[in-house]
């Protein structure tokens, strides 16, 4: 018999009215054969009421307390949604977290799923109920109550989908779907029919605030197919599959990061280790770091740039401060005026030239490019924010974000299937070492690539679009791109090809270089890439942390780093490689074996 899950947030069960038309929902599945299992949040704004609560009596609340108290919440719905499908004519059960047996760590706020027991739910569906689970919450070992952190009810309905082998999650919500780009910054955004889960993760991070990363991350370990939707229409909603299942959109989303800072490291020594001091400190204070760019060096110097949320760049510089004069280097000033444009797809992987056609439409915009990013899905660009909201725009419109129509959108009976086999015996696995942890799927050593630095191009628009449609021209397949920041009127760009396409790479290099009166070309034969990739990399950050470490302590320099919500990629140099990986490997093992 088939089972779906069935998810209503804080608006669909707003009142008593919705909580009516969510039963509804349900009995309708399960009057067309389907085993059903609803997982509800609180209702309306009750987690924030009773967060203000608490900090009227109390400005810092003991976490655990925190806990007894928002999971209330939750008890409240799944009460009433019972009542609602008894008032309907049906059998459904309410279940709390610790009643299900949702075990959890003991990280209040903010606990992770370690397992889940189904021999309760699945006897109350056998004998006829519609389950009701309470989202958000589980139990640790010692009882205690614990919630998943704010908006954990999605994650929560994955999980229990993955765990008891339902042909999809279906999670209502107040808007129709993943949109494009998020349509209150850009009203032509569009409704994307098909996403992947990697995708998703990306734009999750990039602020499509749709659902709860985690609950993406569990999608993807467990290949859950997920059905976002409207609980208000009937529209078509979105799903978050597997990577084969996807339409193949070169781009599916854009995003604007509005508000981010750069902040740039000069002449500090090329050697291991400068990346993991200067980095770790500003992790140690949970500051995210994201678009992280080192040029190659002119001498034995390097110069590192990354971008941090605005609001975090004070205190991002002033725990570096000390290291970095140290280190003998500079910090130039921090640039607040910036904002990150990013574009998303599978496709790219794939399909060469989509970041030249950003650089492209960008540059006839007229708009400047201050550092750029590259990962196999994603490839990010930093602009003065004043330019932001157009660079958005250009970039959507482009790929014909703006245009994409609307179909109807069903789970083929092909992805359900395929969870049966695969899944179901990763679930065993990891109910032993938590179905949270992190996994690692692969590690792996690229020695096919080369790797080409124009130094000192001039930073004005319109200079890595030609750079690279010069490339692109000679039949050339470019990799990892990183522009990195020199200083207001100067960048560098570097990038890596095929080995064998090097030396057509180097004559376009040497060419464009003359035109815009760069200073050198510089060019290396034998790279290495290494790149680690896996799952609960957003929610377990450390990975790229852990790498650095692992290199350093092998001596191991790092000449580029792209890192992504799925991957860490580093450049070492060719004789590195080996090494490299086997430090990699020792490092991680534990979470690749699981
Ligand atoms: N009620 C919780 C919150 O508001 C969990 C959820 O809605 O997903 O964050
Ligand atoms: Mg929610």
């Amino acid at each position: 018999m088939s089972l779906v899950v069935q998810k209503f947030g804080g608006t669909s069960v707003a009142d008593s009215e919705k909580i009516l038309a969510a039963a509804r929902k349900a009995v309708r599945a399960h009057q067309h054969g389907h085993q059903v299992v609803m997982v509800v949040s609180a209702m309306g704004k009750n987690t924030d009421t009773l967060i203000s609560l608490a900090a009227e009596i109390n400005e810092k609340p003991p976490a655990r307390e925190m806990d007894m108290l928002l999971s209330t919440g939750e008890q409240v719905s799944v009460a009433l949604m019972a009542m609602a499908i008894d008032s309907l004519g049906y059998k459904g059960v309410s279940l709390t977290g610790a009643q299900i047996g949702i075990k959890t760590d003991s990280s209040h706020t903010k606990a992770r799923i370690h397992s889940i027991s189904t021999d309760r739910m699945k006897a109350l569906l056998d004998e006829g109920n519609i389950v009701i689970a309470a989202g958000f919450q589980g139990i640790d070992d010692q009882f205690n109550i614990t919630t998943l952190g704010r908006g954990g009810s999605d994650t929560t309905a994955v999980a229990l989908a993955a765990v008891l082998g339902a042909d999809q999650c279906e999670i209502y919500t107040d808007v129709d779907g993943i949109y494009t780009t998020d349509p209150r910054v850009l009203p032509e955004a569009c409704l994307v029919p098909r996403v992947c889960y990697d995708e998703m993760l990306e734009l999750a991070s990039l602020g499509a605030g749709v659902m709860h990363s985690r609950s993406i991350e569990f999608g993807k370990k467990f290949n859950v197919p997920i059905h976002v939707r409207s609980s208000l229409s009937d529209g078509p909603g979105s799903l978050i599959v597997d990577d084969a299942d996807t339409a193949g959109m070169v781009v599916s989303g854009a995003a604007l990061t509005r508000d981010e800072a750069m902040v740039s490291v000069m002449d500090v020594p090329d050697v291991p280790g400068t990346i993991l001091k200067i980095f770790k400190p500003i992790a140690d204070r949970k500051i995210t770091v994201d678009m992280i760019v080192q040029n190659v060096s002119d001498d034995d110097t390097t110069s590192i740039s990354f971008t941090v949320p605005r609001g975090e760049a004070a205190e991002a510089v002033s725990v570096i401060k000390d290291v970095v004069a140290e280190l003998g280097g500079t910090l130039a000033p921090v640039n607040e005026n910036v904002s990150k444009v990013s574009a998303v797809g599978l496709g790219m992987a794939h399909e060469a030239g989509v970041a030249n056609r950003m650089f492209r439409v960008l540059a006839d915009a007229g708009i400047n490019l201050e550092i750029i990013t590259t990962s196999e899905i994603k490839i990010s660009v930093l602009v003065d924010r004043t330019n932001a909201l157009d660079a958005l725009r250009t970039i959507h419109g482009e790929f014909s974000l703006d245009k994409i129509e609307a179909q109807p959108n069903e789970v083929r009976p092909s992805e359900t299937a395929k969870r049966d086999v695969s899944a179901l015996d990763v679930i065993e696995r990891l109910q032993v070492i938590g179905m949270e942890a992190l996994t690692i799927d692969d590690i792996v050593l690229d020695n096919t690539q080369a790797r080409i630095t124009i130094c000192k191009i001039p930073n004005r628009p319109g200079l890595a679009a030609s750079l690279f449609e010069q490339i692109a021209d000679k039949g050339v397949f470019v990799d990892m791109i990183v522009q990195s920041f020199n200083n207001e009127q100067i960048a560098d760009i570097t990038f890596t090809v095929k080995r064998e396409q090097l030396q057509d790479a180097v004559a376009v290099a040497e060419e464009a270089s003359k035109e815009y009166g760069c200073e050198k070309i510089d060019f290396r034969e034998r790279i290495s890439k290494l790149s680690v990739s896996g799952i609960g990399m957003r929610s377990h950050t450390g990975v790229a942390m852990g790498s650095f470490e692992a290199l350093a302590e092998a001596g191991i320099n790092v000449e580029m780093i792209s890192t992504s919500e799925v991957r860490v990629n580093v450049v070492v140099d060719g004789d590195d490689g080996a090494r490299g990986l086997e430090c990699l490997q020792t490092r991680f093992a534990e979470e690749l074996e699981s």
